[in-house]
């Protein structure tokens, strides 16, 4: 097929591993697969598999959570190449299918206009998934689904040709098929004919039905619209390439209200007066007290805003051109509301922005607190795509409660409550054969409950491999209509077979995805595997079955329920305090949030360079999720092939803080560095990177020698072939004597207990320590200009980082010991550490205690900060005198990585703006794509680059003299191919005192160009 297809090709086991999953409960290694650069490559690859008799599954991000991209043949996956905007009209848009949808819409938004469709995935779904799922947002109560805005589809269909769809009349009675086309039209019509008493529209329908085809939205006395009945028919009649949209214009004023209720059934009751046409919300959310007790966590404006004993809350939005109608709607309905007995609180009018989207977006924001459960329980996605009749839903809950009941789990709910639409998720662990059983009675019951009250189990996302089976128990003996339909486009059962029609007869819960069997406390506090025990399912809502690490209260309340334990081939070498390897590994629920592209957000740098699905988080959680369990062969643990999957992380620690099941992935990809190493030995480019500290030290003694060296272009390609360092990279000028020796000579070596002040113990790190003396000098000044008593211990070493990161476990252990030695007695005495590298206090924060059980790395990561974290901390006390001095520049401030990790906020840029006559701008775009030493290599220089483009682009305009950032790594990262300067914000700010003239002078001095510029 290589020779064949333009793309990139997934055959091995590890590649292979990406794409056998998706958001789903389910997990299917596929034959390969494959990312097609054009139309014509899809069409090759179809008349391949048709030849060859293998099923195609389509995928986009891969973020339906009802299976509907996996399967045992090829995957198509269009999000990698496939992804181009063509053109964009006054009222519509042409795109290939792989384009995400935030994308498409922040093209569209300078026009004023957007696709009408918002997911709660739109920054990473893609339009040719939305287009297969049918896919309806928040809004969709007045927008519609996404095949309301179809208007063209271009397919490859099953037997490998293009062609374009859209309406097509029926034929006369005497035309004779010409084409497929038209053959299939007329088998179309047939059906239409035979069936029209069933597709005509019921007045009890549910208002949101997509389960099966949909041949009655697409077919009329006149004809059918076959880009209509391609909506939501999940990749199995025919691949999308191409898809014109219709577009609409923003509505420019819109207005939020909230109500609160003490049960959720008073709430529910409320639905249809709300939906009266004189107030016409575009959406209308319904949210149950497990979702608000989150919310109010995490948010403190909610917190005020939602009374103590709110159990349920309703949040309308309505949106129009006039300001005035629309605030006018909003008001009279909450006038309205306010007078029913069922509200515990006044409606409130949300009117600014900021809080329109905070409730708008309030899925996202509970989303990582029902995810980070640490008990092993989550909320399951497998019948949460209901939909009924919205006055039924005040008597349905209760139903829905007594199934749950019956089953003993906890459950959440949440609904697009004007459609009807009911998110239902109970929280099982999927480790326990206790809870994989209540799978399939809890989705026939439901489904019982839900065509009871009539309605559908499928609304907006695919019945894929979830729901199919059941789908006969909705329709009957309609189902042979589907079938026909199938049979129509795809005679041969190519296009994602046992999708829509033919779902597996072996259930719901054969191909679930592996996890290492849980292990739970019992009551005594021991350990045991799950397996035969009872359920720890209750119903009671007081009883805490869920754990959002960023709540100690709710956190202490299950923390001894879980412990690391190992039960699988990897050994860990690094310590799991709260989740085991596996358990981190398993908590992947596939959600594909770590592929986005937003510019808020930070992960993953590696898969926003390259865009591939094995360099995303959720591919390597998976890959040690699928090694730790068996479905992929133990023996590829520790070889050349799985080194360079864990190479795409580059340890940034992002993910852990982004993901919404905090995963930290970096670690798990570090212990299959590590297991490369104990394998192999470390690689001689990697034995150099860990020995960074060795190289400055001896590059220390001969000053002058080694940056003549390191500034000509022989030596610097004699590097890159010895010792694989990128000639690319400019580094920075080494220094004659370590700084730590300096301070000595300055009598800060030695513990002063006995002086006044603040005591801090500054942890210098390799960079500060023999490349930027300045900024060692500029903290300890700005310290003691603050009156603190500053020590800097002489003995110290590197963090170890830069070990660490290769997987060079052994040696990054043995730094971590020697520093704890010193730094615990320093703390012992009363001092603060300090770190004016986001990385080294990242090191000493949260991964000395996973490198040794020292005791003292408690101690030492509870007593570390961060040197802009403890200086805000100083200012807000008022003991930080003010900076006088102005500066009169304008800085680009970049906020590391590692920063982020420790979060702790944007303390250099905090600082910053007290600098007189500076003007600062935060520039958020992303990583600076270094990684520490990740980017100094030769083989990784590009994909850094690459990573770091949207800092580095906006660093080159004009307007900005020079950058600002706290990490050593990124500011040569943020130099590289620019003459600006990049300076720490703590030597700003000590120009801001006055102190340190000669930084001042080579402020705006240009920095020598190099071979990248
Ligand atoms: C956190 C989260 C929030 C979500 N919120 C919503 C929501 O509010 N509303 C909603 O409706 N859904 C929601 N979903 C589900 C998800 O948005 C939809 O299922 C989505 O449209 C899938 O897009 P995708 O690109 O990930 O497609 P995939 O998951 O990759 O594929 C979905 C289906 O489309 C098919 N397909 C993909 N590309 C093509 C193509 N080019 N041609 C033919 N078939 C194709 C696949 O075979 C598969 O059957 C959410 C999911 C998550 C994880
Ligand atoms: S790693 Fe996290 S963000 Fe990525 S898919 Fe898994 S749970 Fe979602
Ligand atoms: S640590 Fe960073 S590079 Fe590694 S997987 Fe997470 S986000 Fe990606």
């Amino acid at each position: 097929m290589r020779g064949l297809i333009a793309g990139d090709h997934s055959f091995g086991p590890l590649d292979r591993a990406a794409y056998a999953r998706d958001a789903s409960l389910y997990e299917i290694d596929p034959v390969g697969a494959i990312a097609p650069q054009t139309e014509e490559d899809v069409a090759l690859l179809v008349k391949y598999a048709a030849e060859n008799r293998i099923p195609i599954h389509a995928r986009g991000a891969g973020t339906d959570p009802g299976g509907g991209s996996v399967g045992p043949g090829l995957v198509v996956d269009f999000s990698r190449h496939m992804r181009r905007i063509i053109s964009i009209g006054s009222d519509h848009i042409v795109a290939e299918p792989g384009v995400v949808l935030d994308h498409l819409n922040a093209e569209l938004l300078p026009l004023g206009r957007r696709l009408e469709i918002d997911p709660g995935d739109s920054d990473v779904t893609t339009l040719g998934g939305l287009i297969a799922v049918d896919a309806a947002g928040t809004r969709s109560l007045r927008h519609g689904s996404t095949g309301d805005h179809v208007e063209r589809l271009r397919t490859v269909c099953s037997d490998g040709e293009v062609r374009e769809f859209g309406f097509e009349p029926w034929p006369a009675y005497d035309d004779e098929p010409s084409d497929f086309t038209s053959l299939v039209v007329r088998k179309l019509h047939n059906i239409y004919r035979r069936n029209l008493q069933r597709l005509t529209p019921g007045s009890s329908d549910p208002p949101r039905n997509r389960a099966g085809y949909a041949i009655e939205k697409a077919s009329s006395p006149a004809g059918i619209d076959l880009s209509r009945l391609m909506s939501g028919s999940e990749g199995t009649l025919a691949l999308v390439v191409r898809a014109t949209m219709r577009t609409q214009a923003i509505p420019p004023s819109q207005q939020v209200v909230l109500l609160q209720f003490a049960r959720l059934v008073d709430a529910a009751a409320i639905i249809g007066r709300c939906l009266k046409p004189e107030y016409s919300p575009s959406a209308c959310d319904l949210f149950d007290w497990r979702s608000l007790s989150l919310a109010r966590e995490f948010d403190p404006r909610l917190q005020q805003a939602i009374l103590d004993g709110t159990e349920s809350i309703v949040v309308l939005e309505f949106e129009g051109n006039d300001p005035d109608e629309v605030a006018g709607r909003a008001r009279s309905l909450a006038h309205r509301m306010a007078r029913s007995a069922s509200l515990i609180a006044d409606p409130i009018l949300w009117h600014k922005r900021t809080d329109r989207d905070r409730l708008m977006n309030l899925r996202r924001l509970i989303e990582p607190g029902l995810m980070r459960n640490r008990s092993g329980a989550r909320p399951v996605s497998f019948i949460d795509d209901s939909s009924i009749p919205f006055d039924r839903i005040a008597d349905t809950i209760p139903r829905l409660q007594a199934v749950m009941t019956r089953h003993e789990v906890n459950w959440t709910m949440d609904a697009w409550a004007g459609e009807g639409r009911l998110r239902l998720r109970p929280f099982l662990d999927l480790s326990d054969p206790c809870d994989i059983a209540k799978l399939e009675p809890l989705a026939s019951e439901v489904c019982d409950v839900v065509l009871a009250a009539g309605g559908t189990i499928s609304s907006s996302a695919a019945c894929g491999l979830v729901r199919t089976q059941l789908l006969q128990r909705q329709y009957g003996d309609m189902i042979q209509m589907f079938r026909e339909i199938k049979d129509a486009f795809d005679p041969l059962n190519l296009l994602n077979p046992g999708k829509v029609v033919g779902g597996d007869p072996r259930g719901m819960t054969e191909n679930l995805i592996r996890l290492s069997p849980s292990r739970r406390a019992n009551s005594s506090g021991e350990y045991s595997t799950s397996k035969g025990s009872s359920s720890v399912g209750t119903v009671t809502r007081n009883e805490t079955d869920f754990t959002p690490d960023s709540n100690p209260t709710l956190g202490s309340a299950v923390a001894d329920e879980t412990a690391p334990q190992s039960t699988s081939i990897i050994l860990p070498v690094l310590r799991f305090a709260d989740r085991s390897l596996e358990q981190q590994a398993s908590a992947c629920n596939g959600c594909g949030a770590c592929r986005t592209q937003e510019p808020t957000m930070r992960m993953c740098p590696t898969y926003r360079a390259l865009r591939q699905e094995s360099a995303s988080p959720r591919a390597q959680a998976n890959l040690i999720r699928q090694i730790a369990t068996g479905a992929i062969d133990p023996k590829l643990w520790g070889t050349e092939e799985f080194k360079a999957h864990s190479e795409l992380c580059f340890h940034c620690k992002l993910c852990q803080s982004e993901c919404p099941a905090g995963i930290d992935v970096s670690s798990l990809m570090l212990e299959a560095k590590a297991a490369y190493v104990e394998h192999h030995g470390l690689a001689p480019g990697d034995w150099i990177f860990s020995r960074i500290e060795l190289w400055a030290r001896l590059a220390s003694r001969l000053p002058i020698l080694s940056n003549f060296l390191l500034s000509r272009g022989v030596s610097r390609q004699l590097l890159e072939r010895i010792l694989g360092l990128s000639r690319h990279r400019v580094l920075p000028k080494v220094r004659r004597t370590p700084f730590t020796r300096r301070a000595a000579k300055l009598g800060l070596h030695r513990p002063r207990p006995h002086l006044p002040g603040p005591r801090v113990a500054y942890f210098v790190d390799v960079y500060a320590n023999y490349y930027d003396q300045e900024l060692a000098e500029s903290v300890v000044e700005v310290l003691r200009r603050a009156e603190v008593n500053v020590y800097v211990p002489s003995r110290q070493r590197s963090s170890g980082m830069a070990s660490l990161i290769v997987g060079d476990v052994d040696h990054a252990r043995e730094l971590a010991l020697h520093n704890l030695r010193i730094l615990g007695n320093a703390v012992r005495d009363g001092y603060t550490i300090l770190c004016s590298e986001p990385t080294a206090a990242l090191m000493l924060q949260q991964e000395y205690i996973k490198l040794t059980d020292d005791l003292d790395a408690t101690l030492v990561a509870q007593n570390t900060m961060d040197i802009g974290h403890y200086l805000t901390g100083l200012d807000a006390r008022g003991l930080l005198p003010q900076p006088t001095e102005p500066l009169g520049i304008r800085v680009g401030y970049h906020q590391p990585c590692h920063l982020r990790a420790l979060n702790v906020g944007t303390p250099g840029l905090d600082l910053l703006r007290k600098i007189p006559e500076i003007r600062v701008e935060f520039i958020d775009r992303g990583c600076s794509g270094m990684g520490g030493t990740y980017g100094l290599a030769r083989n990784r220089f590009r994909t850094s680059i690459r990573a770091g483009r949207g800092l580095l682009n906006r660093l080159r305009d004009p307007d900005i003299e020079i950058g600002a950032t706290e990490c050593g790594a990124c500011r040569i990262q943020m130099e590289q191919g620019i003459t600006k300067n990049t300076l720490h914000p703590i030597k700003l700010l000590s120009l801001g005192y006055g102190l340190n003239p000669t930084i001042r002078r080579g402020l705006r001095e240009p920095k020598p160009r190099n071979s990248m510029s």
